[in-house]
């Protein structure tokens, strides 16, 4: 067994077989068939090239065509439609990091529907599953299967029948009791074209006297393919390059680029091993936006019941699991790794010189 699946069997919750109730699946079990071949859905391709002309179309307007008001607009829309991705459908509804007052759930929920990215419903099912089978055919953007597809290439394609099938396993009942969440899941369509669509593009034509066709290119294509790629780096990059001082028995890392660009979400390493720190990361604020929000709302009583992992705990784990990459407690791995090695050494010449005295006593 390797260290990987030792490593997963501890943390991670085994499921009765339905037609074996005596034998236990364990996610990391399900690992990833490189032979399935994915079934394209070229309408979901032919959306996303359509939303790729139109942002290109509306940079190009950005640098050329708009009133200046309007590309600070379409920056603020991108930072705050962002936090009710991070803030909002992450930390708060897919983890129960902390909790937060009816208003500011509120302004979450209208804040992700501006960002588009699919109702919260189905948002924090496929996130609650990334997280239970990391990496494997049951993870909607497995990233064993390619940095595209997990970037992007996953929404273009046919599930994967495990995906389907450990999809409705997921618990999702904290989330059918909230009825904001159930309306918003069963009025989406609705919803996003008011607040993704319509109140974002007239916004500036309204306030400042942008073209229609200037604020539909950029406030709607531009703001929204930007943060569509900002939030997929996580799923992508932040899989890929980076280090591993907290469990490097997993595939996520630390990536301080998408941590800027990413609102705080880029600490993944740190984020897959405590999933249910509302900092996401061990730095606090630093490089943290989404951090720094839930403080501010903390402070007016909106955000409670803020969950951290103790220093002492990650100061463990990070010994007992990390890559020896993190700055305080990777130069004590370090040395017990070189010790192991000293100690490997030892005990090898040991056993090559009782070898050697076996030989030579059985030579006589
Ligand atoms: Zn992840
Ligand atoms: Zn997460």
């Amino acid at each position: 067994m390797s260290t990987t699946t030792v490593q997963q069997l501890i943390k991670m919750p085994a499921e009765v077989d339905e037609n074996n109730p005596k034998k236990f699946v364990f996610p990391c079990d399900i690992g990833t068939d490189y032979t399935f071949k994915r079934d394209i859905v070229w309408k979901n391709v032919f959306g996303f090239i359509v939303l790729h002309l139109g942002a290109f179309y509306g940079l190009y307007l950005a640098f050329t065509e708009v009133k200046w008001l309007t590309v600070p607009y379409v920056w603020i829309l991108i930072f705050i439609t962002g936090e009710g991705v991070t803030a909002g459908a992450h930390r708060l509804y897919s983890h129960k990091s902390y909790k937060a007052a009816l208003p500011f759930r509120i302004i979450l929920l209208i804040l992700q529907t501006m960002a588009g990215q699919n109702c919260m419903y189905i948002w924090v099912r496929d996130h609650r599953q990334h997280h239970k089978y990391s990496d494997t055919d049951a993870d909607p953007h497995n990233s064993n299967r390619g940095f595209f597809f997990c970037h992007m290439g996953w929404l273009m394609s046919k599930k994967h029948p495990l995906v389907k099938e450990k999809g409705k396993t997921i618990d999702m009942s904290d989330l059918e009791a909230d009825p904001w969440v159930m309306f918003q899941k069963k009025h989406y369509k609705t919803l996003y074209f008011i607040f993704a669509l319509i109140i974002p593009v007239y916004f500036p034509v309204l306030f400042w006297n942008e073209t229609l066709w200037n604020s539909f290119f950029t406030s709607y294509f531009l703001r929204y393919v930007t943060l569509l790629h900002i939030t997929w780096t996580v799923n992508s990059i932040a899989h890929f390059y980076g280090t591993k001082p907290f469990d490097k028995n997993i595939v996520p890392v630390e990536s301080k680029l998408v941590a800027i660009w990413g609102g705080g979400e880029g600490w993944h390493n740190y984020h897959h091993t405590f999933p249910w720190d509302y900092k996401a990361s061990e730095f606090g604020a630093y490089l943290n936006a989404t951090t720094a929000l839930i403080d501010i709302m903390a402070y007016f009583d909106m955000a409670y019941d803020l969950k951290e992992a103790p220093a002492s705990m990650v100061e463990k784990r990070s010994k007992r699991t990390g890559d020896g990459t993190h700055k305080a407690y990777g130069s004590s791995i370090k040395r017990n790794n070189n010790e192991n090695v000293e100690n490997a050494k030892d005990s090898a010449l040991n056993g090559e010189f009782v070898q050697n005295y076996r030989t030579s006593m059985a030579r006589g």
